[in-house]
């Protein structure tokens, strides 16, 4: 019987190799006037790594992003509807 500890599409879809992280991380340092400081950023993976939304270590299932990648954006925040956990950084 097969093991079915992940769903199949999830191994495609959510689930990502640290060096896709990286590279997506990289591509995002490169966006200098977009990214938040390296501060804000802590502050949000902080929030995320105790998040219950957070799969894998990598991913929230809330929305299926990269934490990684969207918390370096200002114009990004937490997805959650009902109790968002970091702000988007408006007007900057
Ligand atoms: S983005 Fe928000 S909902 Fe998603 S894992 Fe981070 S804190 Fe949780």
């Amino acid at each position: 019987m097969a093991d079915k500890t992940f769903c199949k599409s999830c191994l495609d879809t959510v689930m990502v190799s640290e060096e896709v992280i990286q590279e997506l991380v990289r591509e995002a340092d490169e966006e200098i006037s977009k990214i938040v400081t390296n501060e804000i950023y802590s502050a949000r993976l902080t929030q995320c790594s105790s998040c219950e939304f957070l799969q894998y270590g990598t991913t929230c299932s809330y929305s299926g992003c990269i934490v990684r990648y969207r918390a370096k954006f200002k114009n990004k925040g937490c997805p959650h509807t009902g109790k968002p956990k970091w702000d988007r950084m408006m007007g900057e």
